[in-house]
């Protein structure tokens, strides 16, 4: 039996040698720059690294620096974000870089405590930017890298509880080749991503497999260990595509999402919520909002039946969307809306949800 030094030293040189041969040559691994890790690892949470690719060359021909960044309106940081979801990682993104530029010149900090002021970088981005871009020893834990460990020391501590999390960043540290950080980090997330997969693991061609304890007990699939997943609840949000013909030109209301729920900043068509309870069409036509949208519009004409209706699902919510179409001659007075031509709707950063409803009605 090995010691424990020992065992994490066999560990280390198999792994660095594994990803050295193997490793994919992402185009933020070309980059040395902190500003590039920083931009991916931002893009890439909760993305697939094939989707993640496509938005990182565009992020980055379209803010080559970071000053370029802080700089650009939320509105064009939005609309580049446009598909990946969770917006608020662009808003964060685009925050963080002002700080960066205002508060540490342009350069990102080389410190987890300064890293930790930026907007959006948590302890996963903290530990990429400080391994990846500067080489220094941090560890660093992603979905990969649990699934990984769990495996390797057959761990059943629950990957969803901070008392779990805790484990896995101490083994984390631990484990941890100090003198290859950058190659040690981004080898266990490879590995993750490559050869143990969280179906169907690859173990016969697994550099560490010789070590790992859920291969020779038999329990790869059943690790990780996940403590129960959280409750789904519905959300029924009914929106209005209205059309308005005025002088031979078509034109649509639309409006920038306030406030601190889900997509602010981006853009939406009129909108009537009901919470958790859905609502019929005559219900739909009895509500304040629905009343006031009409009074807002000469010679309304509501369609009753949906263009178009769509299933959304983000982490808690189960959002059912449906879209109805209103035609009008124009307004009938002041509007908080804005009113745009209808084939401009692609200037605009809208949710995929809406994305998804459009193109149904194409
Ligand atoms: S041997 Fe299999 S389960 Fe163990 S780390 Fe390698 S791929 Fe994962």
């Amino acid at each position: 039996m090995p010691s424990v030094s020992s065992l994490y030293r066999a560990i280390q040189r198999e792994l660095g040698a594994w990803y050295d041969a193997h490793h994919r040559p992402l185009p933020w691994r070309q980059a040395v720059s902190a500003y590039h890790v920083l931009l991916s690892e931002i893009i890439l949470q909760q993305t697939r690294v094939e989707q993640g690719i496509g938005y990182y060359h565009r992020f980055v021909e379209a803010f080559p620096r970071v000053e370029d960044l802080a700089g650009a309106t939320e509105d064009e940081v939005l609309l580049l974000w446009q598909g990946l979801g969770y917006y608020s990682r662009g808003r964060n993104l685009r925050r963080a870089a002002q700080i960066i530029v205002s508060d540490y010149g342009g350069e990102l900090p080389h410190t987890p405590e300064e890293l930790s002021r930026l907007p959006g970088v948590g302890p996963y981005t903290r530990g990429a930017i400080l391994s990846f871009a500067y080489d220094l020893p941090y560890p660093t834990v992603d979905g990969n890298v649990y699934r990984v460990l769990s495996r390797l020391f057959a761990l059943t501590d629950p990957i969803d509880t901070t008392a779990g999390q805790r484990v896995y960043w101490a083994l984390a540290e631990a484990l941890l080749d100090r003198a290859h950080p950058s190659r040690h980090n981004q080898g266990l997330i490879e590995l993750g991503a490559l050869i143990c997969l969280p179906r169907r693991p690859l173990c016969v061609e697994c550099p560490v497999g010789d070590y790992c304890e859920a291969r020779q007990r038999g329990i790869q699939e059943q690790l990780p260990v996940k403590q129960g997943r959280t409750e789904v609840r519905p959300r029924y949000m009914y929106y209005f595509l209205v059309r308005l013909q005025t002088e031979g030109e078509t034109s649509c209301l639309i409006r920038r999402r306030e406030g601190r729920d889900i997509w602010h900043g981006l853009y939406e068509y009129p909108l009537i919520e009901s919470g958790e309870t859905p609502l019929s069409v005559e219900e739909l036509c009895e509500t304040k909002e629905f009343t006031q949208l009409l009074g807002g519009l000469r010679s309304p004409s509501f369609h009753p039946t949906p263009l178009a209706t769509q299933t959304h699902r983000l982490s808690h919510r189960l959002i059912q969307a449906s879209l109805y179409l209103i035609d009008c001659a124009g307004l009938a007075g002041a509007t908080d809306y804005l009113v745009i031509p209808e084939g401009e709707q692609t200037s605009y950063a809208f949710p995929v949800l809406i994305q998804r409803l459009r193109e149904k009605i194409r």
